[in-house]
């Protein structure tokens, strides 16, 4: 057997390894997702190839790609992980219907369906479970749950409201329950900055501006998640910013949520920001012990009462399970799924070290590794001023740490080598793959790099 037939066999599983029932996992959908998710968008999700530690899933069309990536990702990911935990990834790859690609007639029809479907209307769905009264509050998100609150009760007198935080702390969730609070009485258009960028320029190619500016100007609450999204993107700021200014005018309330604080998005005009922070902005904090714990709590119920079933977790798993998740709250609720689905499966009531077992794989599997994190890592353990380590200089005390840093870029996270090149000062992407090459080699040889490395992944899986 040569060299490329051994790193096959590791790479794929085999018949006989193979774990996943497909059925099985898209009945799961069905029941997270609810009908009606299920039935428009994962019932024609195909299981094309499963590996070990990603899975390839066929889809109809571009567009039903990039809807369900831009929508359910990552709740897919959650769901197919509780069936299989050595799975950190999805790639998905659009299957032509060959038996149609004969016959014009009915290629038409099928565009003709995936126009219809492609419409604006289809992206204002709110989702109903995302509502106030599954909303926990706590110290962390009172003052957004309350102003997100009075705004439905008084409409424009917050304009804009500005919910900002980290992610997985609830921005969507208070969007969308804001949404469904309000869609009786008002024209409620929710959309994220990227749709919204997706239809900017597809009215654009359509060359049909006039009905997208009608369409959005037209809400009496409009409520855009992710506005951090329009960085950098000039033309869809400027139509932006008169969306944003008709709406004003006309007195609809606006709703916005990002990853930060108005000044503090870069690479979008200064007008814009200061038009963003011109209402009331409020923040979402980290959530506290008692949040954590409540929001498991509530959890269990929805779960119980959604599948019937009785979930026996003591108090002292509960406060385990809190007290361990660091990050937000879809982790938090992430590592509580895995904890339940052991427990079914091994059916038993859980003890604090079967809970430390079971999360001490999630936790080396969700850990969200970002460039940022990488780079400062890298920088701190050699002991150099990041901005140094960026810095065009060769040096070799900073070269290395520099290309330490793109090869974990590259293994750690699941950007691109252009976006890895771009986030280390603008290099080119041949820079990165001549990095990774350099530390594989080296750490091949040379007993120290490989040491340094494995330490340097340690920390970045223990922050
Ligand atoms: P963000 O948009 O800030 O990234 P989400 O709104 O998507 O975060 O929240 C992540 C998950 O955590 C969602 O499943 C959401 O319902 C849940 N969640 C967040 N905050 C709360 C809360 N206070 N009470 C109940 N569930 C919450
Ligand atoms: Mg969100």
């Amino acid at each position: 057997m040569d060299k490329n037939n051994i790193k096959k066999q590791n790479l794929y599983v085999s018949e006989e390894e193979k774990t996943l029932n497909w059925g099985e996992v898209k009945d799961s959908f069905k029941k997270t997702f609810g009908n009606e998710i299920y039935t428009s968008w994962l019932q024609k999700i195909s299981l094309i190839k499963e590996y070990n530690d990603y899975l390839i899933l066929g889809v109809p069309t571009r567009f039903f790609r990039d809807w369900i990536v831009s929508r359910y990702l990552d709740k897919i990911l959650e769901q197919v992980k509780s069936f299989k935990l050595s799975l950190n990834r999805i790639e998905f790859k659009i299957i032509e219907d060959s038996k149609n690609s004969s016959d014009l007639t009915k290629i038409d029809e099928l565009n003709k369906v995936t126009e219809i479907k492609d419409s604006i209307l289809n992206y204002n769905r709110l989702n109903p479970s995302l509502n106030f009264d599954n909303f926990i509050k706590g110290k962390s998100n009172d003052i957004a749950l309350s102003y997100s609150k009075k705004v439905c009760e008084h409409i424009s007198r917050y304009n804009p409201l500005y919910i900002c935080g980290g992610v997985g702390l609830g921005k969507t969730h208070l969007l969308n329950a804001i949404g469904l609070q309000l869609q009786s009485e008002n024209n409620v258009m929710f959309i994220s900055a990227e749709r919204f960028m997706y239809h900017f320029i597809k009215s654009i190619k359509k060359n049909d501006m006039v009905n997208f500016k009608d369409f959005f100007r037209k809400s009496s609450v409009f409520i855009i998640d992710d506005i951090q999204f329009i960085r950098g993107k000039e033309s869809l700021q400027e139509e932006f910013f008169h969306t944003f200014n008709s709406l004003m005018d006309k007195g609809s309330q606006i709703i916005i949520s990002a990853d930060r604080t108005p000044m503090k998005l870069d690479r979008v005009q200064e007008r814009i920001k200061s038009r963003l922070a011109g209402g009331l902005v409020v923040d979402i904090d980290s959530p506290d012990l008692e949040l954590k714990v409540n929001i498991i709590k509530k959890k269990i119920l929805e779960i119980e009462s959604q599948f019937k079933e009785n979930i026996n977790l003591s108090e002292e798993v509960i406060s385990y399970i809190a007290s361990e998740s660091k990050t937000n709250i879809r982790e938090l609720i992430g590592i509580l799924n895995r904890v339940i689905a052991f427990s079914r499966v091994h059916n038993k009531v859980l003890t604090i070290s079967d809970c430390k077992n079971i999360l001490k794989d999630v936790f080396s599997q969700i850990k969200v590794v970002t460039v940022d994190k990488i780079q400062n890592v890298v920088s701190n353990f050699f002991n150099i001023p990041l901005s140094d380590m960026l810095s065009q200089r060769r040096s070799r005390p900073l070269a290395r740490p520099r290309q330490i840093a793109m090869f974990l870029a590259k293994k750690m996270t699941s950007r691109s080598l252009p976006e890895i090149g771009r986030r280390f000062a603008n290099r080119d992407h041949t820079t990165v793959i001549h990095a990774v090459k350099t530390i594989v080699r080296l750490s091949e040889q040379d007993d120290e790099m490989k040491k340094n490395i494995s330490q340097i992944r340690s920390l970045l899986l223990e922050q």
